[in-house]
């Protein structure tokens, strides 16, 4: 029996411990966190005050208030077992960085006291010079700074020996460049900030304070057994499987979406929620997705900047939790060929301080015409920006799926559905001066949610799809940090809301309501072509998007160009989101990044080649060239009267191996061969080479290892399978 069918007998299910009545969630949930209610317990009322002041106005605190937070901090978490602390970032790998410090502090020779000072809660200087600046940082000028983001509550990881206090934090120069992803996200908000409340004052919305973008990412993601994981070194390595053939069974009988939940996952759902609401994080819904073994979370959404901190440590709680399950959850887009691939679906809205929903129609034809400025701002930021929402997705894992007939192709468009079309059919005709409740109610708008539910107006494939009260961008892949598409989304519905803003100040007619209708209306006309409510999946609508101009980017390199543009440079250097030296440096490690994560890919699979698969193969044929030897030799001693066409199958048998053999190892020559010559080349060029070449390279390489797959002896083959991975319990 081979290692990997050996594995297949290890296989057992964790012994858990059984909770007859499991805690109320509300009586534990947050109690990892330093909140608000937290610290005003911990801390004086007027320096609670000025924290407070800070957080809505901006004033920052002085350094004898961040003293008296950071000693209530540390008591807290001493007082919850926390012996460390760290300041955790975000870089520009999508990752979460961390170091650590022990709160001890020298008070005599050999004696230690616990300390916590407002300068090391405020400011870190990790020795990080070793994370991706994209040649932000000069190396006489190597550290990076790591500053307090007060706006997300600092928070303890637990693990079985220790505690530790999490502070989020930017990362920035020395400067004040942007070394991370949450910087731009606090600066879009900003941008987002100014330009929402200064249309709702337009409509006279003088309550309205502070308008943010509100975020709820649906996290999808594979579970495979441990014992098969460790057994594959491109799961282990590049997190997606390089080779391995289809399974009989796939996802075709569609019998795992919203099935039954196995015992062993359930059990891991419990457990990373249980974890998720110690820390704040509000996660609501778990089910089966698609493809076997295919699942998702989905949190209530927060703020954009909470909702992105939270999501990337669901993220480190689910890989964690999976492991003391002895599974291991896989968060990259494309794990296994054949079947669906992950995406996370980023729903997005704005609110106001007040809790109003910017794109919830209202009851008033009031709030219907601010419901459809904003509307008409949002088409516009895609129809002009949409190049950024791919560039805001694009990386080397992504690619597998963006173009698929699985997620939301590469060509950006706008679904809003049947009512709010034809609302919008009305306006460009001029037909509506004004959007009476009738009319919405008329039109079975006015209770969105529920003619949300309807599922026959729910287009799944679209990437920017209305879904009532909020957009879901669709195209994020499952391992991104989703901090950067909030950013570019703020960004340029920012300037959109500006925009309509303008043109609403100077249009003229006889009211509010008349000047405002006729810059949706303009809106409406000039953006049509993004708008799309078809099947974006089919081969017309790729026909179609081309007629109208649409662009259709599949390679990661073309789509980070945009990053670059003028008119992209411009828009975020007037919204001070990027500066155009953060967007170069931010350029330049993605496609970086795009370049090392192929090589690690076709690296590993030719030691795969070499190491396992042609062995493999050389064991059948051995056992193949043998057999048929001794059976000529039989033949001609015993004289045996035999069908001549047996010889000939059996040769045939054999050179059928032999060939298949004979093409994967010429192919992953050929790809060395590449290799070597993309090491002369610079970063672009090389992407380009690897898009252009090494992708279909490995693809063909695959193709033949998978033939081989289904014919060398089950026992001889070390890889697990398909059929497997995705289908033992
Ligand atoms: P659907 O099934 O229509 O996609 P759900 O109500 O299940 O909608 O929500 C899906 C995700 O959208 C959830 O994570 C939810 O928190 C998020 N969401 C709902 N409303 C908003 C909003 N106003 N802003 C941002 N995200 C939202
Ligand atoms: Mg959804």
């Amino acid at each position: 029996m081979g290692l990997r069918q050996k594995t297949l007998f290890r296989i057992k299910n964790v012994e858990l411990k059984k909770i007859d009545h499991p805690k109320k969630v509300s009586s534990y949930f947050g109690e990892n966190t330093f909140s608000l209610e937290t610290m005003q317990k911990h801390i004086s009322k007027t320096t609670f005050e000025a924290f407070k002041a800070w957080m809505s106005e901006g004033k920052t605190i002085n350094i004898k208030q961040a003293d008296e937070i950071a000693a209530a901090m540390k008591d807290w978490a001493i007082s919850k077992g926390a012996t460390y602390y760290t300041h955790w970032f975000q870089p520009m790998t999508g990752l979460t960085a961390e170091k650590h410090d022990s709160f001890i502090s020298m008070a005599g020779p050999g004696k230690v006291i616990e300390k916590f000072s407002g300068n090391k809660l405020i400011q870190g200087e990790p020795d990080a010079s070793s994370f991706p600046s994209g040649g932000i940082r000069a190396t006489f000028e190597a550290r990076g700074y790591t500053a307090w983001d007060p706006s997300s509550p600092a928070f303890i990881i637990e693990s079985a020996l220790g505690k530790t206090l999490c502070i989020p934090t930017i990362f920035i120069s020395y400067h004040g460049e942007a070394l991370d992803k949450k910087l731009p996200l606090l600066r879009s908000d900003e941008a987002l900030n100014k330009a929402a409340t200064g249309l709702l004052k337009i409509f006279g919305r003088k309550d309205a304070q502070k308008v943010f973008s509100t975020c709820g990412p649906e996290q999808e993601y594979f579970l495979i057994d441990r014992n098969y994981y460790n057994l594959r070194q491109d799961l282990l390595l590049t997190g997606r499987t390089l080779v391995g053939a289809a399974s009989p069974k796939g996802q075709q009988l569609e019998d795992q979406y919203f099935g039954t939940i196995k015992e062993r996952v359930v059990n891991f759902m419990f457990e990373v929620a249980e974890e998720a609401y110690k820390l704040g994080i509000p996660v609501m819904t778990r089910h089966n997705e698609v493809a076997p073994h295919q699942y998702e979370f989905a949190p209530i959404f927060e703020e954009s900047n909470l909702a992105a901190d939270h999501n990337q440590l669901l993220m480190e709680l689910m890989k964690k939790v999976a492991l003391r399950h002895n599974l291991v959850c896989l968060l990259h887009e494309k794990p296994f060929a054949g079947i669906n691939g992950s995406g996370k679906h980023l729903n997005w809205s704005l609110a106001d301080n007040n809790g109003n929903n910017l794109l919830n129609p209202g009851e008033t034809p009031e709030d219907n015409l601010q419901f459809l400025a904003v509307l008409a701002a949002v088409l516009r930021a895609v129809y002009l920006h949409g190049d950024l929402l791919r560039a805001s997705v694009a990386l080397a894992g992504n690619e597998h799926r963006l173009g698929a007939n699985e997620a939301p192709p590469a060509i950006i468009s706008v679904f809003l559905g049947e009512q709010l079309t034809s609302i919008l059919d009305m306006i460009e005709k001029g037909a509506k001066s004004k959007v009476s409740k009738r009319d919405i109610i008329d039109l079975g708008i006015a209770r969105l949610p529920k003619f949300n539910k309807d599922s026959t107006d729910r287009n799944r494939t679209s990437p920017f799809a209305f879904t009532g009260a909020k957009f879901e961008f669709r195209a994020v892949g499952s391992s991104q940090n989703i901090a950067t598409a909030i950013a570019m989304i703020n960004t340029i519905i920012a300037e959109s809301l500006d925009y309509v803003a303008d043109k609403v100040n100077k249009a003229k007619g006889s009211d509010f309501s008349t000047k405002v209708m006729q810059v949706i209306a303009q809106i409406v006309k000039e953006t049509k072509d993004i708008r799309f409510e078809g099947n974006n999946y089919a081969e017309e609508w790729i026909k179609e998007a081309k007629k109208r101009g649409l662009p259709n980017v599949a390679s990661t390199i073309d789509a980070l160009k945009a990053l670059t543009e003028k008119k992209n440079i411009n828009l975020f250097e007037r919204y001070k989101v990027f500066s155009k030296e953060e967007l170069i440096a931010r350029h330049h490690i993605w496609v970086h990044m795009y370049n090392l994560t192929l090589e690690i890919e076709a690296n590993t699979l030719n030691e795969m080649v070499n190491a396992s698969i042609v062995p493999a193969g050389y064991e059948y044929e051995k056992l193949l060239a043998g057999n048929l030897k001794k059976i000529v030799e039989l033949l001609k001693e015993a004289k045996l009267k035999l069908d001549p066409a047996v010889i000939s199958d059996q040769k045939e048998h054999l050179s059928d191996v032999v060939s298949k053999i004979y093409y994967v190892r010429r192919n992953t020559k050929e790809l060395v061969k590449l290799l070597e010559k993309a090491r002369g080349l610079d970063n672009d060029l090389r992407a380009n080479l690897y898009f252009k070449e090494l992708k279909p390279l490995m693809e063909h390489i695959r193709r033949h290892v998978d033939a081989l797959e289904c014919v060398v002896p089950d026992e001889l083959w070390e890889l697990p399978k398909y059929r497997e991975m995705l289908f033992i319990k």
